[in-house]
This record gives C-alpha cells, structure tokens and sequence, in this order.
C-alpha cells in the first residue's frame, strides 16, 4: 500500500487525517516531535518521532518509508502566543516547513498538501474571502503561515514541486467514533474550553470581546468539522495523483457564527448552562473570518457533511466526555 508521510500526524488534524488515509487505503506515517500532540493519537498507522528543524531525521524518514506524497500539519497554531512570541512563530512555522519542503525535492517528491490558515487574510471588514483575496495577516501566525505558502510556489517554480494548498477557516468537532479527538495542554480554543467550562472543568469561559462591530458584538468565525476537512486532503492527494497543477482552496463553509451563537448552540446541544465573563479583546483576533469561497466543493469535489454547528459540538461534546490522551 502507498504511504503518506503526516507531519504532524499525533496533533488534533493530524490525527483525523490519519484516519481518514487509512480508510482510503494508505499507510499514513506519522513524523511528529510530541510537543503539542499525542503518541496515543497515533493509531491508524507507524510512528516516527523527530523534529522538523533536524534534517537529517526527516530525510532519513523518507528514505526509510518512501512515501508518495507528504501532508504538512506540524505547526504551532495559537494566534495569542504568536503575538506574546512571534519568534517562535517564524522559526517553528518556517524553518521547519523548509527543511520538509526541502526534504521532499531531495527524495524526488512532488506531492505536498500544505495546512494554511484563513489567518494569512487579516482582518478585511466586509470583503469576501476567496483564495485571491489579498493577504495581510494580523499576527505572526497567519504572517508564518503566508511565507510558507510563498516557499511553496517559489519551490515550484525552480523544482517542479507540486503542491496543494489549504486555508483552513476554524477547525471544530472531532471523530464521531471519539477514535481521537481534540485535546490541546493548554487548551485556546474556544468550542474545547467552552466544554470544560460546561463540565465544571473551569470556571467560566471567558468571551474575548464583546465591543466588535458585529451585530451582538463578539468575533464571527466560518467553523468546519475536521472530519470534512480530512476529507478535503484526501480529495487534494487524488488531484496531486492525478496529474494537477498546484492550486490553493478555501476550506469553509461560508457561514459565520458569533461567539456568543457558538455558546448558545453549546447550551442548547449539551442542555447544560454555560457559564460566561465577558472579557477584553484578545491581541491579534480578526472581527470576522468567513469563507466566500466554494472552489473546493465545485473543483475538488468536496462536500461537507457535518459541518454544522449541532454536529461539530455534539461530536465534540461525545469525545470531550470519553476520549483523552496521556503523556
Ligand atoms: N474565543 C473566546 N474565548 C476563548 C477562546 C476563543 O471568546 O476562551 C474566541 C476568539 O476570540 C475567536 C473565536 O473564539 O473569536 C475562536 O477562537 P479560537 O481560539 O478557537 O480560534 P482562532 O479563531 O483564534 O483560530
């Protein structure tokens, strides 16, 4: 069976894609250095540990598993701490998806699905997002994540380095099976302490912002399930196999939720009060990020399925309530 090297295979996307490959009858590899992830998550295919700022650890990976094609999830991910710590940010992001990248020309790869993020946007009040919208990230993060996705089309041009490129909208839910799951230590986002908060595990969740130029005032997101966006790798390998050109997609699905619609779906999913302060803004958090993009469903044929907001909270909330890992 072909193998598919997952950087980033023990993390929260990662893992699902893991899953998701070995349905579709690949052998996922896993090359993860366990700083966020989770070697329990890793369960669908062998694990390799090692770091992408080590070279050679990675080119001897690829010469031991000789994989087809590689998809790139290993990066750090916090808008907050790349704002506290934005040299982190550019080293871990972007040396580290060089020395990948450079790997792959190397060992004669020329398959490469890359994780963006809506991010590399910034903030642009009223304006549709689609994949020609100009970037101007607000925060390291995104700022990180553009530069990779630069590295790409430049390593295109000189290496023939085909490539696919996704900008993810905020990632939600998590295997309906509660095979993996998302478990972050510690824990940002908003629908995973929003359940630690229902569940007593916190206090309260604290909302970021009430005062933003939205019709209740709080940050509006475009939320996907992880399990459509697995299947929008997938989708993106077959058009590498294919023969296609290098392309990027949206992956969202055009409709936006305040914070304060995420809690009160929260509520209505898990009949639990939620309890709530109401915060100050949180540094480098956009107003609102939406997709207003559906190549992905119209060229790569992708169709989410449990992208809705009762569906990403309820799997989250059955995963929240079973699944963990432990170091
Ligand atoms: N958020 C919040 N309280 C939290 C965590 C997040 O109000 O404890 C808000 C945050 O300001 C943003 C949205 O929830 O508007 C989603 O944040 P998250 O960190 O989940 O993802 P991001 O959009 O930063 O990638």
């Amino acid at each position: 069976m072909d193998r598919v090297l997952v950087a980033g295979g023990a993390g929260y996307i990662g893992s699902h894609a893991c899953k998701t490959l070995a349905k579709a009858g690949y052998v996922p590899v896993t090359f993860d250095n366990l700083s966020t992830g989770w070697e329990d998550a890793v369960k669908f295919g062998p694990f390799e540990k090692g770091d992408l700022l080590d070279r050679a650890r990675i080119d001897a990976v690829l010469a031991k598993h000789k994989p087809i094609a590689i998809m790139h999830f290993a990066a750090l991910s916090q808008v907050g701490e790349s704002m506290e710590n934005p040299g982190l940010y550019w080293h871990t992001n972007v040396q580290g998806s060089l020395n990948l990248i450079e790997a792959a020309v190397a060992a004669d790869i020329d398959r490469f699905i890359f994780s963006s993020t809506c991010a590399t946007y910034g903030d642009q009040d009223n304006v549709v997002l689609n994949e020609q919208s100009v970037q101007r990230p607000i925060n390291a993060y995104g700022a990180s994540k553009r530069a990779v996705e630069d590295i790409l089309r430049d390593f295109e041009r000189r290496y023939g380095l085909r490539h696919v490129i996704f900008r993810y909208f905020n990632v939600a839910g998590a295997d309906p099976d509660a095979e993996v799951g998302e478990f972050h230590q510690p824990e940002t986002h908003l629908i995973p302490l929003m359940l630690d908060a229902i569940d007593g595990k916190r206090d309260a969740l604290t909302i970021y912002g009430t005062d933003y130029p939205t019709p209740d005032g709080t940050c509006i997101r475009d939320y996907v399930h992880v399990c459509d966006l697995v299947d929008a790798h997938v989708l993106g390998l077959k058009w590498l196999l294919d023969g296609r050109d290098s392309d990027v997609f949206n992956l969202g699905t055009g409709d936006g939720f305040s914070v304060r619609a995420v809690v009160e779906q929260s509520r209505a999913v898990t009949n639990r009060a939620v309890p709530i302060v109401e915060g100050a803004r949180r540094a480098g958090d956009c107003t609102q990020l939406v997709s207003g993009s559906s190549k992905a469903q119209s060229e790569l044929g992708w169709t989410p399925k449990r992208s809705n907001l009762k569906a990403m909270i309820g799997d989250a909330w059955r995963w929240h309530q079973t699944g963990h890992y432990s170091k």
